[in-house]
């Protein structure tokens, strides 16, 4: 026999391409949802297992940087070892049981994706929360969720401390510090000392995974809950359509570890092969992610559309971005003028995608689907999404409704399952056979999906509704303009108006606001339907903006009309 004498077999692994194949067709829902899942043991193990038989390039699946010299790279090995390091912590040192809940607030440092990762060996939902949280935020989240156990930094410690006794649910509080602090353990040191055997858990699939607040924009938070298969396994064909993924790419999405956003990076990277970047970034500085593009070889890129208005503000010419071949935008609208500089001076396109904490990617803007500027995309699959009236009734292309989502007959797998504890908010959130997303958009002829904004802030002028994204996407459009929020204000005789406040590129800023308010007035009205040019103007030095970067217009509104009328479902 040419080929010799072969010793014993080793077991045969599945082709990659093979596997990540299915994955997606079960994300696409083309094949049915296994009894049976979990991410860290069918995902992250298997792919530990490929790369062992050299099935993946010599990357990193992580690589943590903090821009003062220290790093630190996984392969997928490497985080399957630490990983169960930090199962025994969580299943040992803090008793959690599956089913248990245990808070993730951190800032991005790579124990978020450890403990992530260990709380789906252990079963225990996690409940990722940003760093800004305050006592009172802690409390009612700490409260609502009952979670046994909350891993934090020695900033948010003192917040937790304050705010113990008034939690009888928390058991344990582990604290990812150098030092020690009376009442915590030390996280970095138990998992030095922990073994690296540990379990799996069998999960299934509709086992709850992690649990997301809301930001609350109209109300208390609502809990929203994902199962192990909506999450462990819904982003895995977005993460090869739209975010482009193959295990030879290096993915860094800019996001706070607290937003879902983090998340949908994590479920989408891992299996599809690709290695998580992550800067620690302790504070969003477009020198800095200019810098850190030019430096390592990153591929994909995503970051909020604020972001990108900050990066097209520099002066691009003077970085070359070594691999950077794909780029992602999404949480708010893109403004069509950014999406024209960043592909001018970067060359590169910036596809779009749309989506939120109760759901996987609605739309988006596919690799190789042809852009339309200013549209979000088309449909995900598999979702069925439709334009709908209040009843819950399919309007055609063209006019404007609830963008909504089809959940029956059949609700899709990869969708939360419920607000947790508030069974009249989720039926609330459903009309006839859709899921409402609480966003109001159009569809035109050929499918793609055009956001006017949130239910609560499409205008209503003299009977006139008036999306304030296209107001100001047209805004953006001039050079004066850095930044628009457009929101409805009273008026005596139309009852509300369009109302703009507006923050000035630097060159713009000492030039007679009576003049430039008159110009872009009429600049207005010169790209879109004239009817919704902004009556009143405003010139500020900043927009108010959640955490995640998005500009909060219920703010604004309030401003106009005071607490009552500013907040439309309180009125
Ligand atoms: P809350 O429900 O408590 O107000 P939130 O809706 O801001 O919180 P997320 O679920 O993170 O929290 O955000 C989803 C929302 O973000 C969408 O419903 C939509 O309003 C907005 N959004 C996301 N992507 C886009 C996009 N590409 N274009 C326009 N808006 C977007
Ligand atoms: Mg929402």
């Amino acid at each position: 026999n040419a080929r010799g004498f072969c010793g014993p077999q080793q077991p045969l692994l599945p082709d990659p391409q093979k596997i990540v194949a299915t994955w997606e067709a079960i994300s696409l829902g083309r094949q049915p949802v296994p009894e049976y899942f979990n991410f860290a043991h069918d995902v992250l193990d298997m792919w530990s297992q490929l790369e062992k038989a050299g099935h993946r390039p010599q990357i990193p699946a992580f690589w943590w940087v903090n821009g003062k010299g220290t790093e630190v790279k996984w392969n997928f090995e490497e985080l399957g070892e630490q990983s169960r390091k930090a199962a025994n912590v969580l299943q040992g040192m803090c008793g959690l049981q599956p089913g248990d809940r245990m808070m993730l607030v951190l800032p991005r440092l790579p124990e978020w994706w450890l403990v992530s990762v260990a709380c789906i060996r252990t079963g225990a939902v996690m409940i990722p929360g940003v760093s800004q949280l305050t006592e009172k935020d802690l409390k009612y989240r700490l409260q609502a969720s009952r979670a046994k156990s909350i891993i934090t930094t020695d900033s948010l410690a003192p917040r937790v401390d304050a705010i113990n006794a008034d939690c009888p649910f928390l058991q344990s509080k582990l604290l990812v510090s150098d030092s020690s602090r009376p009442g915590w353990m030390n996280f970095r040191k138990l998992l030095r000392e922990a073994s690296t055997e540990h379990n799996c858990v069998r999960t299934k699939s509709q086992d709850p995974l992690a649990i997301y607040f809301t930001s609350g924009t109209t109300g208390a938070p609502k809990m929203v809950e994902h199962s192990q298969a909506s999450y462990g396994l819904g982003f895995v064909a977005s993460g090869r359509r739209w975010v482009d993924l193959t295990k030879s790419d290096i993915f860094w999405n800019t996001s706070d570890t607290g937003w879902v956003k983090a998340a949908w990076t994590l479920f989408s990277a891992w299996p599809n092969g690709s290695c998580i970047f992550v800067h620690e970034l302790p504070r969003v500085d477009a020198k800095i992610i200019l810098n850190t593009l030019s430096r390592y070889p990153i591929t994909t890129l995503c970051c909020v559309p604020t972001i990108f208005r900050l990066l097209v503000q520099e002066d691009l010419t003077r970085y070359q971005f070594q691999s950077l071949r794909h780029c992602l935008t999404g949480g708010e609208a893109l403004n069509p003028d950014v999406r024209e500089k960043w592909k001018s001076h970067v060359g590169l396109e910036l596809h779009e995608g749309y989506g939120q904490s109760e759901t996987v990617l609605i739309c988006a803007n596919p690799k190789g689907m042809k852009i339309k500027s200013g549209s979000m995309g088309k449909a995900s699959p598999p979702y069925d999404v439709q334009i709908v009236d209040d009843e819950g009734n399919i309007l055609p292309p063209g006019q404007e409704g609830n963008l909504a989502v089809r959940v029956r007959p059949t609700r899709p797998f990869c969708f939360f399952s419920c607000y947790l504890n508030n069974p009249e908010k989720t039926e609330a959130s459903e009309r006839g056979d859709f899921y409402i997303t609480g966003d109001r958009a159009h569809k035109d002829k050929d499918g793609y999906f055009w956001f006017s904004g949130r239910n609560d802030d499409v205008i209503n002028s003299s009977s006139y509704r008036i999306g304030p994204v296209e107001v100001e996407n047209a805004l953006a459009e001039h050079p004066a303009v850095l930044e628009a929020a457009v929101v409805s204000s009273p008026d005596p005789i139309r009852g509300e108006v369009v109302k703009a406040f507006i923050v000035l590129s630097p060159s713009y800023s000492s030039q007679d606001p009576e003049k430039l308010t008159q110009e872009l007035q009429e600049h207005v009205k010169r790209v879109t339907a004239p009817y919704k040019y902004p009556r009143k103007v405003a010139f500020v030095s900043e927009l108010p903006k959640t955490v995640s970067g998005k500009i909060q217009r219920n703010k604004l509104r309030i401003q106009e009309w005071g607490e009552m009328r500013g907040n439309p479902r309180k009125a």
